[in-house]
């Protein structure tokens, strides 16, 4: 029954009900036609004298007698008849049926052929919604929208696929450059060597860091976030790990907020907060401020960073939690970022069931919001 068209299926589920139905019919039909028969063969016996006073009142038994030959003959035509009309019904009704359920099934066929179409190349493209407001037009509408959200994750993977090539690439070609340079000449003094070792050092430094976050942002799936974790004593931890550059940079760093308990996992979050708090350093102005606040907010952990440094246009808040992204490609270059920073942090809050987003800021600097 499984291998058997829809068309076919409702084809004989209707034909065995009308069969069931008929069958049924034919034997009420019989057997009514049977007794009304007998009633009218039947003859009624007449006393041969009276009985009573009363005998108005007395009904006489009906006596069967023996059907005659032309009272059989038109009971058997009755039977073969019913039978026949009962064949011929179910033939019929399963024929129309299998006619309907044709009918109304094209537009279903017209549907699967178009979807067969399908390839990553057209994923864009809109199926016709038909007129009718029906299963058929639901079904083309989800599948529409499941189309485009393949499209956007394919648009979206071939984008990062070509900007981790573009960021393999760039240390590799300036890699190659020095090794082709340092090579054209035969004798090399000591300070030539440790110069090469140097680039070369920090160049492959540069690409296993790379790697490591492209490996992070991809197996996040199996890491376990049940740890009991107290967030104001991590942001601390954080910012005291952080102290050196903060230093350098003359920014003071003011954590305020109360104890927060958040279930998670612990070197995840540490990332999240160091990730937002070396931005924070990274992007602000020479002697410039970061101030954070821990609070509870219902179950989860709220945690607001602010700072007072270059900020984020309001068009590209949105976008900087994608991978690769830099406001200012070379400036974040310089500073060694890949731009997948944020994208990591907003992987992590999301494996927690929590929400980041930029707050505006009216006077300039960025503030970040994460409930987790
Ligand atoms: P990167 O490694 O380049 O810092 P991130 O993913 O951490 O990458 O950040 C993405 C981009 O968002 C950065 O290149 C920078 O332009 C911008 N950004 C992030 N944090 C801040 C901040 N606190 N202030 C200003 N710009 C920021």
């Amino acid at each position: 029954m499984k291998k058997i068209s829809i068309r076919m299926r409702l084809t004989l589920l209707s034909v065995l009900l009308l069969t069931v139905c008929c069958t049924g019919l034919t034997i009420i039909l019989n057997f009514s036609a049977n007794r009304m028969a007998d009633v009218l063969e039947a003859v009624p016996l007449t006393p041969a004298k009276e009985v009573s006073e009363k005998a108005e009142e007395l009904s006489f038994p009906l006596i069967p007698i023996d059907s005659s030959k032309t009272s059989q003959a038109a009971r058997n035509q009755f039977q073969y008849q019913s039978i026949f009309y009962m064949a011929v019904v179910i033939v019929v009704g399963g024929g129309l049926t299998y006619y309907l359920t044709g009918t109304s099934l094209k537009p279903l066929q017209i549907l699967s052929s178009q979807m067969k179409n399908r390839t990553v190349h057209n994923l864009s493209d809109e199926l016709k919604v038909p007129e009718s407001a029906d299963e058929i037009a639901d079904l083309t509408i989800s599948f529409n929208q499941m189309s485009k959200k393949l499209d956007e994750a394919f648009v979206m993977q071939r984008q990062f696929s070509q900007n981790a090539a573009h960021e393999l690439r760039t240390p590799l070609a300036v890699l190659k450059t020095k090794v082709d340079v340092f090579k054209k000449k035969q004798e090399h003094t000591k300070e030539e060597y440790d110069k090469l070792l140097s680039v070369l050092t920090a160049h492959t430094d540069r690409l296993s860091e790379l790697v490591k976050e492209l490996l992070d942002l991809t197996n996040m799936d199996e890491i376990s976030c049940e740890e009991h974790i107290e967030l104001k004593q991590l942001v601390l931890d954080v910012v005291k790990e952080l102290e050196p550059f903060s230093i350098k940079k003359k920014i003071d760093i003011l954590v305020e907020g109360e104890k927060t308990s958040v279930l998670g996992n612990r070197n995840l979050l540490h990332r999240v907060f160091y990730n937002l708090v070396e931005n924070a350093i990274k992007y602000n102005i020479e002697k410039g401020a970061v101030k954070i606040f821990v609070l509870e907010e219902g179950q989860q952990g709220l945690v607001v960073i602010e700072d007072t440094g270059i900020g984020i246009p309001d068009e590209m808040k949105s976008l900087i939690f994608q991978p690769f992204f830099r406001v200012d490609k070379s400036r974040s270059r310089q500073m060694g970022g890949a731009g997948l920073g944020l994208a990591i942090v907003k992987a992590i809050i999301e494996k927690h069931y929590g929400q980041i987003n930029v707050l505006p800021n009216p006077e300039g600097g960025t503030i970040f919001r994460v409930l987790v």
